[in-house]
């Protein structure tokens, strides 16, 4: 059929190949006198947002669409993976609108972490990264914590303007507006196709009283994220779905834990004993070797004793990648992104963190 095959509610060209991509609706919706995609279908008769997917230069696009509108904008982050699931230059693209940032998933944190102290940190690490947020909230979305008294506040704070919602795939922002369309609208239909100007391909307006809108906008893929390595059955694994139970391991100088087969920390030297927390998801397995023998055991072991990878991934699997650190300061995080974190309390200690090519290590003053 030469036709193009448009959905009535966001104008989107449908495709029937991937049903993470944009557009897509299944072969029988085609047949139909009018067509909709699956993510209006899904909005339209659950009130649910699905995410979608987009590449890097569509998603520019519509960031920059977005500093040339008079908006609210909210950046929705992954707590659990702060920096992985920041979007970069977000303080260039916002323009002039205000930006106000979420924290989700702060249900995965142990309940000892004080979230004053943790929005306090969130502040700076938002300054280094170059935004000063209007304002921060933690919540989480997926257990509805906090979600009444943030949807409030953007309300106040978007002061009768459009209000755009923006973040990476994975951080929660379906499950974060469907809670927020739940606030404002209650259990009724949020939208009927009448809403959709039928032109915004890539963008679903939730309409608010006032004639403004809540905007969903698509995720991007954070490439140097560890869930691009991993086999979506292990992607379960690693991301955490409770709380975190912190693990301790001291180490002696020239010992070694593995994180799965997926990354590997290594304490070079200090002068002691010392103690390294673990903060990553509590099903991966953590094994403990001496330095020198770690690389044959990776060898040898990864796919089966260091699993995450499976068997079957293990030679398309990327190369470990090392980078050291001296750690000067007391309270330093080295997080593995996407993965999670290693705390080191006292400082004066040389470590070495590895990870998959094209993943990424930082250092940050401790988040807890
Ligand atoms: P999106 O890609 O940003 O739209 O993210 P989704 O809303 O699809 O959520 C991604 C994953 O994170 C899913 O497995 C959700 O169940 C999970 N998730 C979302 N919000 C929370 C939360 O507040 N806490 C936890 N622990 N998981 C969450």
């Amino acid at each position: 059929d030469p036709k193009q095959q448009i959905c009535i509610g966001c104008g989107v060209t449908v495709q029937t190949e991937n049903p993470e991509m944009i557009g897509y609706a299944p072969v029988s919706a085609l047949e139909k006198e009018t067509i909709i995609c699956q993510r209006c279908y899904r909005l339209k008769h659950y009130n649910e947002i699905q995410d979608v997917n987009l590449t890097d230069d569509d998603f520019l696009k519509i960031l920059n669409g977005i500093g040339q509108t008079d908006a609210l904008i909210v950046m929705v982050v992954d707590i659990f993976d702060f920096n992985g699931s920041w979007l970069p230059g977000i303080h260039r693209f916002a323009g002039n609108n205000k930006v106000v940032l979420v924290g989700n998933k702060v249900d995965l944190l142990p309940k000892s972490v004080k979230h004053n102290k943790l929005i306090h940190w969130m502040k700076q690490e938002a300054r280094e990264l170059g935004l000063r947020p209007e304002e921060i909230f933690l919540v989480s979305a997926g257990k509805g914590w906090m979600m009444k008294e943030t949807a409030a506040a953007i309300d106040k704070l978007r002061n009768g303007k459009d209000v755009y919602v923006v973040g990476c795939t994975n951080v929660g922002k379906s499950t974060f507006i469907n809670r927020i369309i739940k606030e404002v609208t209650g259990e009724g239909d949020v939208i009927t196709t009448s809403h959709f100007p039928g032109t915004t391909l890539d963008m679903i307006r939730i309409p608010l009283d006032d004639g403004k809108a809540l905007i969903d906008t698509p995720g991007i893929i954070n490439h140097h994220q560890m869930a691009h390595y991993v086999d979506k059955r292990d992607l379960k694994l690693i991301t955490p779905k409770k709380e975190i139970k912190p693990k301790v391991y001291q180490l002696n100088e020239g010992q070694t834990l593995f994180f799965g087969g997926l990354a590997r920390f290594d304490y070079i030297g200090g002068d002691e004993k010392r103690s390294f927390v673990c903060y990553l998801a509590n099903e991966l397995t953590i094994h403990r070797t001496k330095t020198e023998k770690a690389v044959e055991l990776y060898e040898n072991h990864l796919g089966e004793l260091l699993a995450p990878p499976r068997p079957e991934q293990v030679e398309s699997f990327p190369e470990l990648v090392k980078q050291e650190y001296v750690i000067r300061e007391a309270k330093t995080d080295i997080v593995f992104s996407g993965l999670g974190w290693v705390t080191v309390n006292e400082p004066g200690v040389k470590v070495a963190a590895y990870v998959p090519k094209g993943v990424e290590t930082v250092l940050r003053k401790s988040l807890i």
